[in-house]
């Protein structure tokens, strides 16, 4: 068998068989791993961008440093924990000019001030593409951190910001499309959610970032909890952006946005914030079900995943 047969997530499941975490820490499966630590709780979280796979040879290297800090912080916002250090392992061409480096460490060190990050280490190799791999450590009080696996039946299900937008600029950068930047920037500069956590972090039972897709990040909600998702169409804020369908904004990626289930005596509250609007909730069951004009779709496996 090859890894092409199982999958991404088959992939991950055959590597975490081997591997218990110690009683109270939180492992493999979530945004992010928890360490108790005394009075706090670290968040630690890991993500690689690959040349070729996350960007093209020709991407702005300003906005890459950006993006590949920012989609590691959205990691730390998922779990509502605050993001504090930052590790940066660079894999780099030996021909690269160095304007691109500054360039993209420019972008990095701005996402890095605005979020209150610092880079307190790393590894730097030689290699034909760019592999940029980043570690962000976060923490947040014992206990507070939001779990993809403790949504409750019950509860309403809630999305900030627009599905769909990234997935839509991804679409019109690949298409050559003129114009459309602010979807393109939604695509190329996420920006992480992490104020918006933090603000909904006392009403919520659960939290994911949306990087996969809104049906397939709702469906590991699903698997976590044990529980079923009843998605409303009418309710979800897609992005406006006729060129794709409001199909592929459900499973497109790397929108950053949170889902978060939120407990119902909470719903008028959260509403009244205005960063999240209700778009579901969590009901019996163990799958992502949509609802479009009172029937339920049927929506393919879909989202996206490596292999
Ligand atoms: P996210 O999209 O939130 O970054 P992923 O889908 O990448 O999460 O990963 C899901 C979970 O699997 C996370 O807990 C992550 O740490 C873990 N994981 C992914 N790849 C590996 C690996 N190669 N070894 C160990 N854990 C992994
Ligand atoms: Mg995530």
């Amino acid at each position: 068998m090859r890894v092409g047969e199982i999958g991404e997530f088959g992939l991950i499941n055959r590597i975490k068989r081997y591997f218990e975490p110690p009683e109270g820490i939180i492992g493999i499966g979530d945004d992010c791993a928890v360490i108790p630590f005394g009075e706090k709780e670290l968040l630690v979280t890991t993500d690689a961008l690959v040349e070729g796979v996350h960007f093209f040879e020709s991407s702005n290297p300003y906005l890459l440093g950006r993006k590949s800090l920012s989609v590691n912080i959205s990691d730390i916002a998922a779990m509502a924990g605050e993001p504090k250090w930052a590790f940066l392992s660079l894999s780099i061409n030996r021909n690269r000019d160095l304007k691109w480096i500054d360039e993209f460490v420019r972008g990095f060190s701005d996402v890095a001030e605005d979020y209150g990050v610092c880079l307190l280490g790393g590894d730097t190799t030689s290699s034909d593409r760019v592999v940029i791999n980043i570690t962000v450590v976060g923490e947040n009080d014992v206990g507070e951190s939001l779990r993809r696996g403790s949504a409750k039946i019950g509860d309403v299900v809630a999305v900030t910001g627009r599905i769909g937008c990234s997935y839509a600029g991804l679409v019109a950068i690949e298409r050559g499309l003129g114009g459309f930047n602010e979807l393109k920037l939604k695509h190329l500069n996420p920006k992480p959610r992490v104020v918006e956590a933090l603000r909904v972090k006392s009403f919520a039972d659960a939290m994911i970032d949306i990087s996969d897709g809104l049906v397939q990040d709702c469906g590991h909600i699903c698997r976590e909890s044990r529980v079923g998702v009843r998605l409303y169409w009418e309710k979800i804020p897609f992005c406006h952006a006729d060129f794709v369908t409001q199909e592929e904004m459900l499973c497109g990626g790397e929108d950053y946005e949170l889902l978060a289930c939120i407990e119902r005596r909470f719903e008028e509250k959260v509403k009244g914030m205005g960063d999240f609007v209700i778009i579901g909730e969590v009901v019996n069951g163990d799958a992502v079900e949509v609802v479009r004009n009172g029937e339920v779709i049927h929506i393919k496996d879909c989202g996206y995943k490596h292999f």
